[in-house]
């Protein structure tokens, strides 16, 4: 039996008991032409800015007026070591040591970084493995690498399909295909959490799986992270990559986490593409020195990252660390389970969530599939200030965020669908 309710009255309950409730105030929620909040059901493609973030890259710009090149030693936060101070709490966020994370670059900057070191080809295993409905910027970047390791892409590419009629690939079926070409696939690189359909992978079950065969294992986790308890330390995992503009609303474009398993940390036979970053900080600046890489994830960097994009980022995880991934995602469970209560008593003959409905094997999105229409819904949602995103051919994906989504905005996401459909 659900312990959910109809009517708004239950949501306003809900909010009202909610501990996290009063960081909504915490962000820019946008508006409609009216005043209005929008329903913002996009956080999984790009969060909401946090107040604070005008403040935290205020700071280093004033100090880069004040200080000029001295800011990077003399700044209220140097620059120089300004990535180390994201560290904790990425790697909390993630579940990672400290030595395992580090922020740099973007991810398919990143994804290809990794490769170069953990997707090492011989003639006889050169394969890659990944979901077939992955990511597209996923897909396009293994590809170029089997072609950059003189590969075909196509017969170098192994695709873990949903079956016939489903949507959800099965771990059987990834099983199956290990047995019969376990000994040709040089990595397995999945999107940790499915952008699509929403489903987050048993981590740890596709590294053991990975590696008992003799591959490398490494996840896109771009939809997982700030989202779901990644436990990427305890997975085992080779490498894993993520964005920070999604659910950790670092602002459009900025920069991205990279982590290396610590079995690797100290590993200087690790094929890599360095730069003076990825060099030893105390003899960094001798600049006369033999390279000497530095231990952990932060050996991947290559430059000095820019600031304003580290400052914002920083913004972000602090208020990640007050709240901890614990109570995040329980407020998740409790708030996307409402999110699946309300469209299953629906009951439209034409609405299916594709997202598992176990809540362990889900974030906080649901892929809803509306059969017998097309994206003039997308657009009659955007209409009545429902912010939601449409994949062809007939999915609208909603990520109610727990940080700043309410119950009520659940609610009116799923009253006003209902008026768009009887429409
Ligand atoms: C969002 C996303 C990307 C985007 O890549 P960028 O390099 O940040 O532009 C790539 N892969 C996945 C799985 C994503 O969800």
């Amino acid at each position: 039996m659900s312990h959910y309710k109809l009517g708004l009255q239950f949501a306003k309950e809900q909010d009202q008991n909610d501990e996290l409730a009063s960081y909504r105030n915490r962000f820019h929620i946008p508006k409609d032409q009216h005043g209005n909040d929008l329903i913002y059901m996009t956080g999984n493609s790009l969060g909401l800015q946090p107040k604070q973030t005008k403040a935290y890259i205020n700071q280093e710009l004033e100090d880069w007026a004040n200080l000029g090149v001295e800011g990077h030693t003399e700044a209220k936060h140097p620059w120089m070591p300004y990535h180390e101070f994201l560290t904790d709490n990425m790697a909390k966020i993630v579940g990672a040591k400290p030595i395992e994370v580090v922020v740099m670059n973007t991810l398919t900057a990143n994804l290809h970084l990794m490769m170069v070191s953990f997707y090492k080809p011989t003639t006889k295993r050169y394969k890659i493995l990944i979901e077939a409905d992955a990511f597209p910027s996923d897909k396009y970047a293994v590809e170029s690498q089997l072609r950059h390791h003189g590969f075909d892409d196509k017969e170098g590419l192994i695709l873990w399909k949903a079956r016939q009629g489903e949507e959800l690939v099965r771990y059987e079926d990834l099983e199956a295909i290990m047995e019969k070409h376990g000994d040709e696939i040089a990595l397995v690189m999945i999107g940790g959490v499915n952008y699509y359909t929403g489903q987050y992978f048993d981590l740890k079950r596709i590294t053991k799986l990975g590696n008992k065969h003799g591959c490398m294992v490494g996840f896109d986790c771009a939809h997982g992270a700030g989202n779901v308890e990644l436990n990427l330390h305890d997975s085992g995992a080779d490498f894993a990559v993520w964005c920070t503009y999604k659910y950790l609303n670092s602002g459009p474009g900025s920069l991205a986490g990279a982590f290396v398993h610590e079995r690797h940390a100290h590993d200087k036979t690790l094929n890599r593409f360095t730069g003076w970053w990825s060099h030893n900080k105390n003899t960094r600046f001798n600049m006369r020195h033999e390279f000497d890489v530095i231990p952990g994830a932060e050996g991947w960097q290559l430059s000095n990252p820019p600031i304003l994009s580290l400052a914002a980022i920083r913004a972000s995880l602090d208020i990640f660390a007050e709240v901890g991934m614990k109570k995040l995602t329980e407020k998740s469970k409790k708030l996307t389970g409402y999110f699946e209560y309300l469209i299953n008593e629906l009951n439209h003959k034409d609405i299916k969530i594709i997202t598992p409905s176990t809540p362990n094997e889900r974030g906080c999105q649901l892929s809803i599939q509306v059969k017998n229409t097309d994206k003039s819904l997308h657009r009659k949602l955007t209409e009545a200030g429902i912010i939601s995103d449409w994949r062809e051919p007939d999915v609208i994906r909603c990520a109610p965020v727990p940080l700043y989504n309410s119950f009520e905005d659940v609610y009116t996401m799923v009253e006003r669908l209902k008026t768009v459909l009887n429409a």
